[in-house]
Order: structure tokens, then sequence, then C-alpha cells
């Protein structure tokens, strides 16, 4: 048996990330580790501990092998079947939450969900809102489907790709994605290999999933109703571009690295109305 301090020690992992590790397998609040480090911990626990420990060193995302991450102030069930939740998405759903707060009833659309991270997060802040989440992958759906009955977040989920998800469900307050942006060619990929390529990269450009989602936000939106997307540090000029190609004025938002990561439009109220003469 060898205790819990010299094992954390040795793993060679971050303190904060060997204890949650360890603290999983022995099923104890990460707490105790710091309040007992001479916890006797067996020889099975301590091999599947370092077994862990060693898929870590590997590059595994910490979030697969806990099988959880928190995202705006909440933990979401994530597996390898769905992006991991990122910081940055919650700059996304700030700005959504904006938008959509002074609303009585706001219909929201989510697309490309994964996780169901922002759906869920849209759908407890705004307790009224009518949340409809897409994804094409039938198992993220599954995760995402959890994560909303978990939290008590009233989503209703629809399988397809992009906009075909949603054929005859009306307009929308607001549309919000976060859609594989990263091109093929991006070195960045590789380091990002644990995690499903579909969520991450459109085989394109980087910009293909994008066009498709501001493409077809104009005739979805209600008058007056707010796209918004998430995208790469360097995408902010493509995807403005591609927001005045369809009729909507864009500005850029930056997240806390300082990089314009969101881009957002409102749909016009429509023509003013006519001044009385
Ligand atoms: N923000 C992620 C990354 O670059 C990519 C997410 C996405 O493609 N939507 O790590």
């Amino acid at each position: 048996m060898r205790s819990a301090a010299e094992l954390l020690a040795t793993s060679r992992l971050p303190a904060a990330e060997a204890r949650a590790l360890l603290a999983l397998r022995l099923q104890v609040p990460r707490e105790r580790l710091i309040a007992h480090p001479e916890i006797q911990v067996e020889a099975e626990d301590a091999a599947a501990f370092e077994g862990a420990a060693a898929r870590r060193l590997a590059g595994e995302p910490l979030a697969y092998l806990l099988g959880e991450k928190e995202f705006y102030g909440r933990r979401f069930v994530v597996t390898p079947d769905v992006l991991v939740p990122r910081p940055e998405t919650e700059l996304l759903v700030e700005l959504a939450l904006e938008r959509i707060r002074p609303l009585a009833r706001p219909r929201v659309l989510d697309l490309g969900t994964g996780s169901g991270c922002i759906a869920a997060t849209l759908a407890l802040g705004h307790p009224a809102a009518q949340v409809i989440a897409t994804d094409a992958s039938r198992a993220a759906l599954e995760i995402a489907r959890r994560n909303a009955r978990q939290l008590d977040a009233r989503v209703a989920f629809r399988e397809g790709d992009w906009y075909d998800a949603i054929a005859d469900s009306g307009s929308f307050d607001l549309i919000v994605s976060n859609p594989p942006y990263v091109a093929p060619a991006d070195p960045h990929l590789a380091a990002l290999k644990f995690e499903p390529a579909q969520a991450l990269t459109d085989g394109c450009d980087g910009l293909a999933c994008l066009r498709t989602v501001v493409s077809g936000a104009f005739d979805r939106l209600a008058p007056g109703g707010w796209l918004l997307v998430e995208h790469g540090y360097d995408q902010a000029q493509a995807v403005q571009a591609l927001f005045r190609q369809h009729r909507l004025r864009p500005e850029s938002r930056a997240d806390h690295a300082g990089h314009l990561r969101v881009t957002l439009a409102r749909r016009d109220a429509g023509p003013p109305e006519a001044a009385p003469v």
C-alpha cells in the first residue's frame, strides 16, 4: 500500500489534476486528499490511477478521464463523442443571454450542440425560452440530452445537419452556433486528436460550416432576431464578410485572451413604419 501523497507526488501531473483523478478513483471528495494525504491506497486503485495518469500524460483531455467538465458554473457530462466545452464559449453564452433576457418567450436555436452546454445554459438562464438544439451526431445528442435532463434544462433536440434538422420549426429570436471551424491544415489540430474531428474541423477551409450557418440565418430569424457564432481567433474578418454577403451587419467581440472570437448581428426589424404625412 502506498499513501495518497506519494502517489500524487510521483505522478508527474500538475497537483490539481493528479488529485482529481485519484479522488475519482477512490470516490472521495478532492478536499479529502488535501486534508488526509496519508490515506493508504490499495494496489488495485493505485494501478488504475497510474493508468489514468499515463493517459493524461499522453495528452488525453482531463475532462474525458473525469467524464465531466465545468461550463458556466455547471458540470456537464463529456465523453469522446463531444467536444470538451471551452471557456471562450462562455463569451458566446454571455452575449446570447444578454439578448434573450428582455424577451418574454424567446425562441432559440443552437446549431451543432455537441455536449449541449450552450443550449442547456441558455435554457437555464431563461426558463421561459423555447430552446431547440441540433446535432448531426446521434452519439453527441445522447450526451446533450443527458446533460439537459440532469440539469433540468428544457431543451428540444433534433438530429440532422444544420438547418435540415429544423425544417418546419418556424423562426427564431436567436440563433447561436459553435461549429467546427479549425482548418484541417491548422497545426493545432494535432493537439486536439482525442476530440471528435467532426466537431472541430470541416475538412475544408475552416469556414465551410460557418458559411452554412450564416447563409441560412436571415431566413430563419424573426425580424429583430440575433445570430451569434463562435469562430477561430483569426477568422473574424472572413466571418464578417460572410455576414455582409447574407444581409447581416456584423460586429465581433473579443474573448478573455483578446482574440475576436464571436461575431454577431441583428436582423433588421424590417422597413420602418411609413411616417405619418
Ligand atoms: N475552440 C476550439 C479550439 O480551437 C475549437 C472549437 C470548434 O471548432 N468549434 O480548440
